[in-house]
This record gives C-alpha cells, structure tokens and sequence, in this order.
C-alpha cells in the first residue's frame, strides 16, 4: 500500500462524520413544482394533482411525490444558498481529494430513504455530512476514493422525512495506453467455410477458380457442396482465364466505410467461361461503366486478403 495514500486516507478521517448544516429551500414544497415534475415524469397520479381526488384517498389532501425529496431543498442554478443557511463547506472531503491529485469524479449510486409523505406547505431543510470515505482503491475507471456524502432532510418541526446516501468515486484517470498509430482499415471480411475454403486459397495464388462438377463437366459459381445440375458432391475447379465482360453493375455511394473508395462501382462479371461473380471495378470512372464493356482481371491485397477485381480491357 502506498504510503502516501494511506496520508490521505487518514486525514480525511477527520472530516468524516460532522454534519454540517442547516441548508434552507427556497420554497415550500408546492403544487405547481409537483404539477411539473409529474408532467415531465409523465405520472398521473391523482393523489399528486387532483385535490377532490387526494380528499377522497388515504392521504386526505394533496402529497408530493416521495422521490421529489431532493427537490425542495435544491440550492438555486448559480448555486445560490437561501439566507439564514450556514457558509460552512460541506465538501471539504471531495475538494482535498482532488487537490491530493485525483480529479475526476462520477456519481456511483444514490439510495433515499422516505419517512412520510410530503404535503404542500411544508418546507424543508437539509444537512451533509460524508459518512464514509474508503481506502484508497483501484477499479477500472482509476484509482481513487469512494465517498458516500449522507443527507438528511427535516421538516419545518426539525423533524427528520428523509434521508440520501449519494456515493460518490473520487479518481485518477489510469494512463491512456500508448496509441498505435492508426492502422489503415481494412475492408470488411468475407465469412469464410469449408465450401469456399478454395475460391480464398486460389486468389492467395493469384488465381480465380471457377468450380467444376466431376461428374457432368458443368461450372458453377457461387460455390456449394452440391452440383445444382446432377446433385453430385464431386467436384474440382478450373482457374478462369480473366476475360470477362460486365453484365451489370452499381455504384455504391453509401454507407461511405473509410477502408472502400466511393463513389464505389461494383460490377456483376460474366467470365468468359460462363459463370458470373460479384467484383469491384477498377481503373473506371463510375460515370464510364457501361454494360457489356470487356474488362480483365486483376487483384488487390487487403491485408492477408487477396481479393479479385477487374478493370475494363485494353
Ligand atoms: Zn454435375
């Protein structure tokens, strides 16, 4: 353990456990804060809005919703406290831990505990304290305090409604990795099977292969366990000469991925020995496609990937 953070650790003991208040609200608890609140919570509970309603329930008259507890005693947007609340600093804890090197913070969890319901009229005050602040510790965020700050909340009779535990981690962010430089990216990967094992292995050797039933003599592409044509699990392959002539095509404008040129034509290939594949164009402008133009075969690497494209023939 590290000495200095067990300091730290030690020295914060004494802020634990004081609690520091009153902090005043600036309103009573009201009917148009509770008809807002619920309008934006989308609740439509009458007991909250609906006065006859509320007469009529167990409650006797209107309630505000419990889990506005925290809202009657929010300080104003500038962080204005009401007058007659004390100056004292409720967050020394937090402010010496930042200043001991861990800057970051990020709310953990928030329990609230209620003892009655709250009616209009009521007005509330608040006190903090920080009930516990652990040893140093280390987590996937960084490394740092867990700070639990307990806040209890009492009527305008000091009597006490409600409590919050707000947990709070207090932390260094780890260093950032050293960043590679960024790889240029890669086109996206074709599955791969055992069926086609072969059509991958081929262009690795610069060849495009075309499959070739044993049996009936017939080629087929894409490629398949079975002949289409004689049912036949026999088969071997014929490396296509690349000739070839565009049967259709598109060009591609979206999604625009970085590792692809755009505006990006794809043609549908008829291979001079009959079958026809899906291969990007090359060395056109997508303007200049045409159906029926010849092209010619050619390959482009893409990492370990070797892939077949064809380029409009001389
Ligand atoms: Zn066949």
């Amino acid at each position: 353990m590290n000495p200095v953070a067990d300091e730290l650790h030690a020295q914060l003991q004494t802020l634990v456990g004081r609690e520091i208040g009153p902090f005043h609200s600036w309103d009573a608890v009201n009917e148009p804060m509770v008809r807002h609140w619920c309008e934006a919570m989308g609740i439509d509970n009458p007991v909250y809005l609906d006065e006859r309603a509320a007469r009529a329930s167990r409650h006797g008259a209107l309630v505000a919703p419990p889990t506005m507890l925290q809202v009657w005693s929010m300080n104003g947007l500038g962080g204005n406290i009401p007058p007659g609340s004390t100056t004292e600093n409720a967050y020394r804890v937090l402010e010496q831990i930042q200043a001991a090197g861990f800057p970051a913070i990020v709310a953990v969890n928030s329990e609230q505990e209620y003892l009655r319901y709250l009616r209009p009229g009521d007005r509330l005050h608040r006190s903090s304290q920080i009930e516990a602040v652990s040893p140093r510790k280390e987590t996937a965020l960084g490394v740092g305090y867990f700070v639990t700050e307990l806040i209890r909340f009492f009527d305008q009779r000091d009597e006490l409604v409600g409590t919050m535990r707000f947990r709070l981690f207090i932390y260094r962010a780890h260093a950032q990795a050293q960043t590679p430089p960024p790889a240029k990216p890669q086109r996206p990967r074709p599955g791969i099977s055992p069926d086609t094992q072969f059509f991958w292995d081929g262009l690795k050797q610069r060849q495009l292969l075309i499959q070739r039933c044993e049996d009936c003599g017939r080629l087929r592409h894409p490629p398949g366990p079975a002949c289409p044509h004689c049912h036949s699990l026999r088969w071997n392959t014929v490396a296509a000469s690349g000739r070839a002539t565009l049967f259709s095509f598109v060009v591609s404008h979206h999604p625009q991925l970085p590792s692809l040129p755009h505006p990006n034509p794809i043609g549908l290939i008829e291979l001079e020995e009959g079958t026809r594949l899906v291969a990007g164009l090359v060395d056109v402008a997508p303007e200049a496609v045409v159906i029926g133009m010849p092209l010619t075969l050619d390959f482009i690497e893409d990492g370990d990937l070797v892939l077949p494209v064809f380029r409009p023939a001389r």
